[in-house]
């Protein structure tokens, strides 16, 4: 029996001049919507030359936008690269190619541009403060599902300090399947997570809900969550997109990689590359687990895109028991760093209870994780 292929509309394939016997024998309407697909994708990316200059660079810039387009300049280790967004149809390249520093103009046919390796080869180290994530650390994001109270938060942030982790998580906005369920404590919960920020110095990791609520988070947090429920939010995906905040995108419940990835670039367009991939699970009809984590998505993800991916071991299995090894796997595969769930008092949890890890359970995870990832990260050269 021939596989299911994947959907031609939606695939994100290098451009291909050329019909596939599979698609020859496609009805004629499906080839030309999907000329007039990539029609519509092409674009331009400019390289520059090595020893570009800024005012170089600059007047790239400057065409582009008199051409009613949009720049985007990302410096890279050897090279920068500047990306075209916000044009329906092709760009000429040879409007380009002769502009002083240019080496290069290359057609994009890809759906998505700003997260991709072509605009940036190199990967992005997300920068939260002083801390980082998808450089050398493991970055470890911990904190409770919600802000209880603030005995509950100074609590767990007292154990995710003396761990040596640099993130604190912690919903003030909750978003619930019951609109009866715990929503939590709102602007309160913000000044909760300000105050553990101000006591242990950790960096706030904390989820807007809706557009005002970015409002508040920006005042309170250090970080952006857009939850699972809210990846399509295109509104308020281009909201974030336009915070000077970075944003950690939960994968949705069930969301292909291509439409994560367009999430992703949904916010960088608005000029936010401050953006980390954040594998949660995705719903399938396994029963053993709240959600079936794709650890296979991290590979796939570092395939195509320069962004930092954390796991989030918590969501991705919904028991207690499983989240330390699933969290040892997703630092084994590659991740850049975990997002975990823990409580001082879990059975008392007025959120996600049976997946928090206890205090000592986390310590556990800690001393599990940090091992494995001297082992998989890339060892500095010489
Ligand atoms: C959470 O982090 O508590 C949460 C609600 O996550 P998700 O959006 O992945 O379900
Ligand atoms: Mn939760």
């Amino acid at each position: 029996m021939l596989e299911a292929q994947p959907p031609v509309l939606t695939t994100a394939l290098p451009e291909r001049h050329s019909l596939s016997a599979h698609q020859a024998a496609e009805p004629r309407a499906l080839h030309l919507r999907f000329s007039i697909y990539h029609l519509l994708l092409v674009t331009m990316l400019i390289v520059m030359k090595a020893d570009a200059t800024d005012a170089q660079i600059a007047h790239v810039c400057d065409v582009i936008t008199e051409l009613g387009l949009k720049p985007h300049t990302m410096p890279g280790a050897t090279r920068t690269a500047i990306g075209i967004t916000g044009n329906q149809g092709a760009v000429d390249a040879t409007r380009f190619e002769n502009l002083p520093g240019v080496g290069e103009a290359i057609r994009v046919s890809k759906p998505y541009k700003l997260i991709s390796l072509d605009l940036r080869p190199e990967k992005t180290i997300v920068r939260v403060g002083d801390a980082t994530i998808g450089g050398d650390e493991l970055a470890i994001i911990a904190g409770p599902c919600a802000i209880e109270s603030r005995a509950q938060a100074f609590a767990v942030a007292e154990a995710v300090r003396r761990s040596g982790a640099r993130f604190f998580r912690g919903g003030a906005f909750k978003p619930r399947t019951s609109p009866y369920a715990f929503q939590g404590l709102g602007e309160e919960g913000l000044r909760i997570l300000a105050a553990v920020r101000e006591t242990y110095g950790l960096k706030i990791v904390t989820e807007a809900l809706d557009e005002a609520s970015v409002d508040l988070v920006e005042r309170y947090g250090d970080m952006i969550q857009i939850g699972a429920r809210n990846m399509q939010n295109f509104s308020l995906l281009r909201r974030v997109g336009r915070s000077s905040l970075p944003v950690l995108l939960k994968r949705g419940l069930s969301a292909t990689l291509d439409e994560w990835l367009l999430a992703a670039e949904y916010i960088m367009s608005e000029g936010n590359y401050n953006v980390v991939l954040c594998e949660r699970g995705v719903r399938t009809f396994a029963q053993h687990t709240r959600n079936t984590l794709d650890l296979a998505s991290i590979p796939a993800v570092r395939r195509i895109s320069h962004l930092p991916v954390v796991v989030d071991p918590s969501h991705g299995t919904g028991k207690n028991y499983m989240v330390i090894p699933l969290a040892c796997a997703g630092v084994a595969v590659g991740a850049d760093g975990l997002i975990v769930e823990v409580h001082d008092q879990p059975e008392k949890a007025l959120s996600d209870g049976a997946q928090a890890l206890t205090l000592e359970q986390y310590d556990q995870l800690i001393q599990e994780v940090r091992p494995i990832h001297e082992v998989v990260a890339p060892q500095p050269v010489g």
